[in-house]
């Protein structure tokens, strides 16, 4: 062993006494110090501390026990000894993929360094969010179940909103990749419900808002109604319909009729359509019951925005923990939880 561990051997512990033998052949070899790995996680300290099976065996810098992790990611597990021993990860720096963070998380997890290494996994998360502002669905589930490992509800939060509002499709499929068993099933239905009211806002309040329902019948008695122009006979019910409005709306989402197929339309995308909106007029007033409206003003539209804003709001990672089945629902304790 000694003279020959020099060669293909990673020395991040220049005194390091164990020698980390890292995936299946090609291994990675990592020469490590027992002291910095076990004083940063019981899991190192019951593999290669002095109390362990390993403990007992010879070992030095000359003679390096040998301990195999085939199981373990060998660049993760570099940048995760390198960041133990207090030294720079150079592949953690500048823009790293999503792959490499959940990979480092699923280390960090593993042996259970999360308290130690928890800013340099929010920083990881955060500077991926803020720097991949297209991220496909699988990287965003990815991310989530990165912060969810690295323990870290800001991140979270942001990738889980950005779940429901910038993807398609059912979560079940795109989550069925590595990072599918992080996730709880709690989160992926309350993801599904928070998504599915999203739409349901959309569907039916976007017509409602210019064709308000009027359950009155034409001619009945109302504080609101201006006699004069009650004409039609009783029982015929209000009809708001607005071909004009429907157009409107159904150009501003680019489809021929409403509702919009949610299969091609995320929530982003809809919010958007709807900013665009501006002010809509009608071909005809509404009835007298509902305010004789022609048009409909941005502000109105811009308030269908905020409570898609608001049902969209990411999940709390605390509620997580805590084991909180509807996770769709607001957080109840958002200090102790932030
Ligand atoms: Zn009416
Ligand atoms: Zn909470």
């Amino acid at each position: 062993m000694a003279g020959t561990h020099t060669i293909d051997v990673t020395t991040i512990a220049r005194d390091g006494t164990v020698v980390l033998v890292v995936g299946t052949p090609p291994t990675t070899k990592l020469l490590v110090s027992t002291t910095a790995l076990s004083d940063a996680s019981e899991v190192f300290a019951a593999l290669l501390g002095p109390n362990s099976r390993n403990g007992q065996k010879q070992r030095s810098p000359e003679r390096p026990l040998e301990i195999s992790l085939a199981d373990d990611h060998a660049d993760s597990m570099a940048d995760m000894c390198r960041l133990l021993h207090g030294q720079c990860a150079p592949k953690l720096e500048g823009l790293v993929s999503v792959e490499k963070i959940y990979r480092l998380a699923v280390a960090v997890d593993k042996y259970a360094c999360v308290q130690r290494l928890r800013l340099h996994g929010q920083a990881l998360l955060l500077g991926y969010l803020e720097m991949h502002d297209r991220a496909g669905h699988t990287d965003l589930g990815r991310a989530a179940a990165a912060a969810l490992l690295f323990q870290h509800s800001r991140a979270f939060s942001n990738a889980t909103k950005r779940l429901v509002m910038e993807t398609t499709g059912c979560f079940t499929d795109f989550f069925t990749k590595d990072f599918a068993h992080v996730i709880p099933p709690a989160v992926l239905l309350s993801l599904t419900v928070k998504r599915a009211s999203a739409q349901s806002e959309i569907t039916h309040n976007l017509p409602r808002i210019g064709m308000p329902e009027c359950d009155r019948p034409d001619g009945s008695e109302s504080e609101l109604t201006d006699s004069e122009d009650m004409m039609e006979e009783d029982d015929v019910k209000c009809d708001n319909w607005d071909a004009v409005y429907v157009e409107k709306i159904c150009n501003a989402f680019g489809v021929s009729y409403w509702p919009p197929d949610f299969r091609h339309h995320t929530i982003s995308n809809a919010i958007q359509n709807i900013r665009d909106l501006g002010t809509v007029t009608r071909r005809a007033r509404t009835c007298q019951h509902t305010g004789a409206i022609k048009e409909v003003e941005l502000s109105e539209f811009l308030d269908v925005v905020r409570r898609l804003e608001k049902l969209c709001e990411g999940l709390c990672l605390g509620c997580v923990s805590e084991g909180v089945l509807d996770l769709s629902k607001p957080c109840r304790k958002r200090r102790e939880h932030a």
